[in-house]
């Protein structure tokens, strides 16, 4: 495994915690890297079952063997979020197997930047697919089971760009901006349900989806990867990126059975970026 997953997960099982979630079963879309993995590392220390789900296996199964050592049954299901079909198996393979899921966290995800000029039809709709649209089919398929339940968590990551404009990332924000208005509508239909909607917005956090934009930024300027890190870090009140584990406490922290009253809500882990 990626040492640098392997090391932000094992941090995270350092610390003991009440299995609040302990017989709960969660979906992770995108759980093999960066936010995902700390995700299911956060859930999986408060004692829920997991299937992680992205398109690259291998990275995969070397954390559904780490987390399951901690106790829970972990598994992992193969899928492209953009495929339809492909996703509805995953999900239906994932009750077959540890019961319907109560838990959903919509995190799978990519930015892609170009000046809209340069935003062709195939750019915008890889970003409405990869961001938006599995967002609402992954839902689609999951929601039945928790309002026949009545108890369901489903948490969508969005982005600050969600909430505000940045440029040359046009396809990203008007995805990320329509999974804010998929959570608030869905949110609202489903309160009386015990099935609470929510959207987590980080800003820049240090995945490996970061370091492409590193890369990019450090292309087009000519600054080095440092340099171009330190860019991204000063433009933050906090003059730092965010943590994938910090992403994660606010999930761990929305499924909590106390959370019952929160839905609706974009919480911002920005670090002050979006005040
Ligand atoms: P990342 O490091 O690039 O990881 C993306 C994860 O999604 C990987 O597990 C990847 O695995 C999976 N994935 C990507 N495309 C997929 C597809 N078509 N089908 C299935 N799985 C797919 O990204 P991250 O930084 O952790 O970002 C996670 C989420 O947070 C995204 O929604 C992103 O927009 C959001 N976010 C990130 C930041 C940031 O600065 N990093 C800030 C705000 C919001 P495979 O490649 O194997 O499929």
């Amino acid at each position: 495994m990626d040492s640098v997953i392997s090391a932000k997960i094992g941090s995270a099982e350092t610390e003991t915690a009440p299995r609040i979630l302990a017989g709960r079963h969660a979906v992770v879309t995108g759980a093999s890297r960066g936010i995902g993995a700390a995700i299911a590392g956060e859930l999986a220390r408060l004692g829920a079952d997991l299937t992680l789900i992205a398109r690259n296996p291998t990275p995969l199964r070397d954390l559904a063997a780490t987390l399951g050592k901690s106790g829970v049954k972990v598994r992992h299901g193969v899928a492209d979020v953009t495929d339809e079909a492909a996703l509805a198996k995953a999900l239906a393979d994932a009750a077959s197997a540890f019961g319907a899921p109560a838990i959903l966290i919509n995190n799978a995800g990519a930015a892609e930047s170009a000046p809209f000029a340069r935003t062709d039809p195939a750019l915008w709709r890889r970003m409405i697919d990869v961001n938006l649209n599995s967002a609402y089919a992954a839902t689609r398929a999951a929601l039945p089971a928790m309002t026949a339940a009545g108890w369901g968590r489903i948490i969508n990551i969005a982005s600050t760009a969600g909430l505000k404009g940045y440029a040359y990332v046009s396809a990203y924000v008007a995805a990320k901006h329509g999974l804010v208005g998929l959570t608030r509508a869905l949110a609202i239909e489903v309160a009386k349900t015990g099935v609470t909607v929510n959207a987590i917005c980080p800003g820049y956090t240090d995945t490996p989806m970061v370091e492409a934009a590193v890369a990019n930024i450090a292309g087009k300027t000519g600054q080095s990867p440092d340099e171009a890190r330190a860019t991204l870090a000063a433009a933050n009140p906090m003059g730092r990126l965010i943590r994938p584990e910090e992403v994660a406490a606010a999930v761990g922290f929305l499924c909590r059975p106390a959370s019952a009253a929160i839905t609706g809500e974009t919480l911002v882990i920005a670090a002050g970026e979006s005040v």
